[in-house]
Formats: C-alpha cells, structure tokens, sequence
C-alpha cells in the first residue's frame, strides 16, 4: 500500500509519502514565519498552507516517483491543533479521496508522533515526553489507548523558549527560537534560580516565563537567564517523566516534538534514564517535528486493523485528546491483523 499523508495543524505544513513496510518516499515541509516579534497567526499560517499545499503534495509525488493514482489511503491529521490551519489539510484530503476515489482516515496528532517514534527507534512501548510550540506532554500506552500521565496546566515549553527569546531580542531568522536560545545558553554556566512549579504530574510554565522576564528588565545578563530558565524548565520535564516510568514500570523513553531536537534536555534525560536501565532515543529532526509522514504512517496502522472512518471523522476536531483513540494496533494480535489486512 502507499500512503499519503497530510499534516497542517499549527505552523508546519508536511506532506509525507510512506509505503506499509514503513519506507519512506517522500517528507516534505513548509513553515510559516510570523511577522518579527509575534507568535503564530493562525489566520496567516492557514492561509501560508492553502497557497502552498498544492504544490508541495506535487513535489512530494515527484520525489517519490509516484503518481496521484499509486496512493491506495489518505491520511491527514483531525486534531488537536489550531481550526484554521487543521481545516487545509482536511479540506484538500476530502478533495483529493473524491477526485481519485480513494479511501480517506483521519488521524490524531499526538498518535501520530508516537507511532513514527515506535516505528524509527523499534521501541515497543515507550514512555513518551512530547515537547513542542504547541504541546507538553507525558504518554503512555495503557489498556488500549494512549493516556496523557503529565501536561503543561498553562502554556506549552516551546511557547515559553519562544516568548523568551522574543523578549530578549534574539532573532529566529536563521535557527528556530528554541535553537537560539540554547546556543545563548551555552555560552554560560551561571544559573540564578527561577520557579520551579511542578504539581503532582502536571507543570506550569508561565509563572517562570514571567519571573525570567523580571529578571531581563532588572539587567540580568541574557546568557545566564537562557541558560538558568532551561535548566530549570528541563528538570521540571525530566522529574515528571521519570515519575510517569516509575508508576508505568515501562523501560523506553521516547523524546519527540521540536523542542526534543535540544541536547540539553537530551541530555538530562538520557541520564536519568540510565539511573533507571531504561533506554533513551530521541528522532532525527525530520520526523520529530510535525510532519505527513508520521500521520501517513499512522493512517495506515489504523486502516490495517480494520478502523474505518464515518463520515464525521472526515472533519477537524481542535480538541481531540489522544486518549479519545482507540489503539487497535497494539494488541497482542496486531502483527498478524496488519498482515491479513495486506493481503486482501
Ligand atoms: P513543533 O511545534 O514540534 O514544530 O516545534 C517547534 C518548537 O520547537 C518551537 O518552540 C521551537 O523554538 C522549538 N525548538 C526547535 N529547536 C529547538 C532546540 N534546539 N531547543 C529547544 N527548542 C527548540
Ligand atoms: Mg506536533
């Protein structure tokens, strides 16, 4: 089978082509930039994908070598994400299934994430941190869905690294904000101490975010509150996965999302999951940012095993919670049902 699969949920737009033996064709990517000193425009960055997204799902067929008509299933991500820029993806999936008569799925972001993690790093089943602009996340797999275990109570890690950036001046024209800010961090070793607000498994970002930008008015230098605010913010991050693998007795870490590319937080990460004989793999940049083929990849999991969308799937949902997933993949029997579905 060949899969397309179509991702637009926040400031990437990713068009991927994967086939069901998990060779991948085609990962291609377009990213908004808002203008100098702002977050994303969601009405901007839908409409940066709507001018784009036609010619990058050609591209994506070139590169592959493929024609439009090769694709058996059509995969784009339903939520969570921003309304708008979810709604290119959809609209040009709901196109394309009718033009080429095509099945269509409609896939979970975070899944999505998960499962390209599982397929490049061949772990089973991993405790997964998911750190990105938009999402802060602790998952895992219990009793047939993925379940949330820890998340940010008020604004995602990347958003923090980003608005602090913004504020210090630092520009991302050439490396995402979060890059800039750790190469500003390397630069010292002096740390002033910031909040540290972790509540039971959930953390909270925003009372940092402030005091560190306190900190900037009174002349602090930028250096030390880069590199003091990620220490601090990763500790928060790895004290809560290590508790999420000590309740779940699960022995892989999975990093994954744009913040995951940080080696610090690697770093930290790979340690405390030494102390624990667990493993530790993050993903190579590609595929640990938003992408198409990690929903590709997974439209065609869920295809395999006999999911089969109504016609209220075919529209975005903002809000859809990982857990709201059935996981029919993973059960003791799943190799054997993708293998029967490929034969038929
Ligand atoms: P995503 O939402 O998954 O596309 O990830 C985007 C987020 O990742 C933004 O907040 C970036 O600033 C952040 N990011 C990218 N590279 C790094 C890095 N090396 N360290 C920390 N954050 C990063
Ligand atoms: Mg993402």
């Amino acid at each position: 089978m060949i899969i397309l699969g179509l991702e637009s949920s926040a400031d990437k737009l990713g068009v991927g082509i994967v086939s069901s033996d998990g060779e991948i064709l085609a990962n291609l990517r377009k990213t908004y930039k808002p203008p100098r000193g702002s977050g994303v425009l969601p009405r901007e960055a839908s409409e940066h994908h709507a001018k784009n997204i036609s010619g990058l799902i050609k591209d994506a067929f070139e590169l592959a070598e493929l024609q439009p008509k090769d694709v058996d299933l059509i995969a784009f991500t339903r939520g969570c994400g921003m309304g708008p820029c979810l709604r290119v993806a959809a609209v040009a999936a709901r196109t394309l299934s009718a033009q080429l008569n095509k099945p269509l799925i409609g896939v979970n972001h975070q899944v999505g994430h998960i499962e390209i993690g599982r397929m490049i790093t061949n772990f089973e089943d991993p405790v997964v941190l998911y750190v990105s602009g938009g999402n802060t996340q602790i998952i895992a797999y219990t009793e047939g869905r993925y379940r949330v275990f820890g998340e940010t109570l008020d604004i995602p890690i990347g958003n923090c690294l980003d608005v602090f950036g913004r504020e210090a001046g630092l520009s991302d024209k050439d490396a995402p904000m979060g890059r800039v800010v750790e190469l500003l961090a390397e630069k010292t070793n002096e740390y002033i101490p910031l909040p540290y607000v972790v509540k039971g498994m959930d953390l909270s970002f925003s009372g940092i975010l402030t005091a560190t930008l306190k900190e900037l008015k009174k002349g602090t230098p930028t250096d030390v509150l880069a590199n003091s605010l990620q220490e601090t913010v990763f500790a928060m991050l790895t004290e809560v996965t290590e508790r999420a693998l000590s309740h779940t007795r699960k022995s892989e870490i999975l990093v994954t999302g744009g913040v995951a590319a940080n080696s610090r937080l690697k770093e930290m990460l790979n340690q405390m999951a030494t102390e624990h004989g667990a493993s530790f793999s993050g993903l190579p940049a590609p595929l640990a940012i938003d992408n198409g083929v990690m929903i590709a990849w997974t439209g065609y999991l869920m295809w395999a095993t006999g999911q089969r969308p109504g016609s209220e799937d075919y529209f975005v949902d903002q809000h859809f919670r990982v857990e709201d997933v059935e996981v029919t993949w993973r059960s003791s029997s799943d190799n054997a049902r993708i293998a029967k579905a490929e034969l038929s």
